[in-house]
Formats: C-alpha cells, sequence, structure tokens
C-alpha cells in the first residue's frame, strides 16, 4: 500500500480512527497504520466511561467537563448500540472526605454543564431502597447520591469508528508499523512495516495517534520535532463475578480519598483503577500485585461479600496508560486535556495527539481537521461527524 495520501494516521486507538473518520468525512485519502490490532492500546484498557467527570470538577476543569457532557449526549444519540446511560450512585458514609453538601453543588454545577437536559436529574436513593444496593455495606451510611453519566464497550467503540471511517473511503493497514518519518517542504515521507517489508508513502500530514509510544515515535521523525515533557500513568481494573445489578457504585478509597468505580460490564463485576506511574516499553504493562490487592481492598471495605476469599476470585485484571502532561503532585489532579502538538504552527506536516479521553474523541478528532486543514487540498466534504451513526459490527 505505497502511495499518497493527504492524511497518514498512525495508530488505532480511538483517537486514530476518529481522525481517520473525520478526514475521510472531509473528503481526503487518509491511510491508518496499527502496528497490532485496532483498540490494542488504552483504548480497550479504560473505565468504559462516556462521562463528563464529575470528579474532573474538583479540579476546575470546566471546560473539559462540559465538552465531554456535550460529546456524551451527541453519542446516546449517535451509537444507540454502543452507548447507554447508567445510574451511578455516591455512597456517603460518617467518615467520608466529601460532604453532602459538596455533591449537591457538584451534581447541581455538572447538570448545569450538561445543559439541564433530561440525563442531568439527580437525587438520593430513599432509606428503604438501600437494602438494594448490591450489597453496600450499611454500616454508618449517611445518604447515596444517584445521577446519571453513561458506559460503554470500548473495543467496539474503536471498531465501529473505524468502519465508519472506511465507509467514507479511508484504507486500514493493520498490522503494520509506522517506524518513522522525513518532512520535505510541504509533506512528510511516512516509513512503515508491512508483511516483514518495509514501505514507504507520502502524505501532506501525518497525524500521530500512537498513544503511550507517541513520544517514541515523535522521536523518530526528522529532523527533530519538538515534544512536550510527558509521563505515562499505569491504571488497572479486576474483573470479578457478581456484577452489581443497579449500575455504577462511585467511590472514595478509604486510604487516599481517590475515586473508585465498581461497574457492571460484559456480565462481570469491574472495579478499577489506579495511577501509578510507569516507565518502560508500553506494551508491557501490566497489573502489580500492590494494585490488586488495593482494588480488592476497596471492593471489600464497601461490598462485604466479596470479604470471603471465595467469592473474590479475580476471573480477569488488566492495564492501561494514561499518558499526562508530566508534573509535580499526584496524577489525579494533572489535566486531562488532550495535548495536540504540530511540528509548526502554520501548514504542519506532522500533528501529535497526547492524552486526552475515550468520551471526547470526536471533538479531538474535530480539531485535528480544523488545525491539519490548511496543510490540505481542498476536497468536498462527503459527511458530518456528528451526524454519522456508529453501529456494532
Ligand atoms: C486506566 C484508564 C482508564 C481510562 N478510563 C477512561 C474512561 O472511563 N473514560 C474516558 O473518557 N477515558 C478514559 N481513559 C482515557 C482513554 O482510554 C484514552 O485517552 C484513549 O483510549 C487514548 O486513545 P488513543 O487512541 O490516543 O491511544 P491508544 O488507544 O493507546 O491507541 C494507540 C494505538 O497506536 C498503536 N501504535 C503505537 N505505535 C504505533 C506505530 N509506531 N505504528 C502503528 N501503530 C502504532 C497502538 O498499537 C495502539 O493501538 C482511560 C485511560 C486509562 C489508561
Amino acid at each position: 500500500m505505497s502511495g499518497s495520501f493527504d492524511v497518514v494516521v498512525a495508530g488505532g486507538g480511538i483517537h486514530g480512527a476518529g481522525v481517520a473518520q473525520a478526514a475521510a468525512a472531509a473528503g481526503h485519502s487518509v491511510l491508518l497504520l496499527e502496528q497490532s490490532a485496532l483498540a490494542a492500546g488504552s483504548s480497550s484498557r479504560s473505565s468504559k466511561l462516556i462521562h463528563g467527570g464529575l470528579r474532573y470538577l474538583e479540579s476546575g476543569q470546566l471546560r473539559l467537563v462540559r465538552e465531554s457532557l456535550h460529546e456524551r449526549a451527541l453519542l446516546l444519540r449517535l451509537a444507540p448500540d454502543l452507548v447507554h446511560l447508567q445510574k451511578f450512585y455516591i455512597p456517603l458514609y460518617e467518615h467520608s472526605r466529601r460532604k453532602s453538601w459538596q455533591l449537591r453543588i457538584g451534581l447541581s454545577l455538572y447538570a448545569l454543564l450538561a445543559g439541564l437536559d433530561s440525563t442531568a436529574h439527580f437525587g438520593t436513593v430513599p432509606r428503604s431502597d438501600w437494602a438494594s444496593l448490591d450489597g453496600l455495606d450499611l454500616h454508618g451510611l449517611r445518604q447515596v447520591f444517584w445521577y446519571h453519566d453513561a458506559q460503554t464497550d470500548d473495543t467496539l467503540l474503536t471498531a465501529a469508528v473505524m468502519r465508519s471511517a472506511q465507509s467514507l473511503g479511508a484504507e486500514l493497514a493493520l498490522p503494520a508499523r509506522c517506524t518513522g518519518a522525513a518532512l520535505t517542504t510541504d509533506g512528510v515521507q511516512v516509513r512503515y512495516l508491512q508483511g516483514g517489508a518495509e514501505r514507504e508513502c507520502a502524505a501532506r500530514v501525518l497525524v500521530n495517534a500512537a498513544g503511550p509510544w507517541a513520544e517514541t515515535l515523535a522521536r523518530s521523525i526528522t529532523p527533530p520535532i519538538s515534544v512536550p515533557k510527558l509521563e505515562l500513568v499505569q491504571g488497572t481494573h479486576l474483573l470479578l463475578d457478581g456484577p452489581p445489578q443497579r449500575g455504577v457504585y462511585y467511590l472514595e478509597s478509604p486510604r487516599d480519598g481517590r475515586a473508585i468505580f465498581v461497574m457492571p460490564f460484559r456480565g462481570q463485576l469491574m472495579v478499577g483503577t489506579t495511577e501509578v506511574r510507569f516507565h518502560g516499553d508500553p506494551a508491557t504493562v501490566a497489573p502489580g500485585p500492590h494494585e490488586v490487592h488495593y482494588l480488592l481492598g476497596v471492593l471489600r471495605h464497601y461490598f462485604p461479600r466479596f470479604r470471603d476469599p471465595a467469592a473474590s476470585e479475580l476471573r480477569g485484571e488488566f492495564a492501561g496508560l494514561r499518558v499526562l502532561p508530566a508534573g509535580g503532585g499526584h496524577a489525579f489532579h494533572r489535566s486531562r486535556e488532550t495535548m495536540l502538538v504540530p511540528d509548526r504552527s502554520a501548514r504542519p506536516r506532522v500533528l501529535s495527539i497526547y492524552g486526552g479521553k475515550l468520551t471526547t474523541w470526536r471533538a479531538v478528532a474535530a480539531r485535528v481537521q480544523a488545525q491539519i486543514a490548511p496543510s490540505l487540498p481542498t476536497r468536498s466534504a462527503k459527511a458530518r461527524t456528528d451526524q454519522l451513526e456508529l453501529r456494532p459490527a
């Protein structure tokens, strides 16, 4: 698959698939290179939430929350078989760090940022209903708030976006690993390995959507382009029997106050996540014993039935990597905004995507498309991504 493309995308995670869809919808020729499988990286190892991120209100990321809630509403409409609304429960105990009044303010702001639509209601579960909350520990329980957010299957969502891109003419090379690129005056010469052979193609723009590998890929470009200071942060999830029937539980880790979710996923209970700094080859990321211990500790703290070792046998575990701006302090408080870094301000030849959220993939792809448009030839648009329905295979 050599030749010339308007846009070459390296990486078939949610961002790569989204960028391929947006570029193809704008009428451009697109080739996406994926080294192993679609969604093989972080896009199959997330918490599967399509959400505004209630906890990001605490770190003042209002723009991100508003955009995420807008995208949530759009995805609920465009992908009803892939993204569904879910009831979330936040139990407040005698010793919880977050107080009732803080939650009321947070949930009111969340509802406001969601545009006060039909999903924006929230309330408290009557005490008479507490016994139906999946065996939640009632000892010291003061209040249980409920509100709505959404859940997806991240692997299926990524595949659906890629199929949508392909239906608009985007080409997919898989497995095909981008090994580097050389900048030219008005474009880029992209090298990749496919079927054991080294190949090359020309592109007006290379979009680096390699997720946790994006820094390595950016450093393989000649002449060198600037790369921001980044950090990889590992997050682990566990899978157990006995999915919660009522919805998702949003819990506060009794050890450090971090948000932990207990949720149903593919007929199992999923609990996550941790935040541990990661060094090394992203392909080797795996749950560590201390993370398993930490997550089981939170689960057992809130759901006493899991204190029985037989009930808390693990059915699966997986870890993924967040790409965050480097900085001091806890990863929890670091910005979750996507960083878009072009090789030059006017007519970029390479645009790298660092970090971000599953939820905002479409908005990010639209921003990428707007940034690279000056580098691309004029074409007739085929579709608008805010109107394209997404279906599971
Ligand atoms: C633990 C955890 C929980 C999360 N939970 C949520 C959540 O609930 N909600 C939410 O909105 N967001 C969540 N996120 C964030 C979200 O998962 C990520 O932002 C998103 O999946 C990143 O997608 P991506 O396409 O940038 O990267 P990835 O999904 O990692 O995709 C990169 C792809 O590039 C490929 N690749 C790498 N190098 C090359 C190369 N040289 N050539 C070709 N291909 C290459 C890889 O194989 C991979 O498939 C979570 C993240 C983590 C880590």
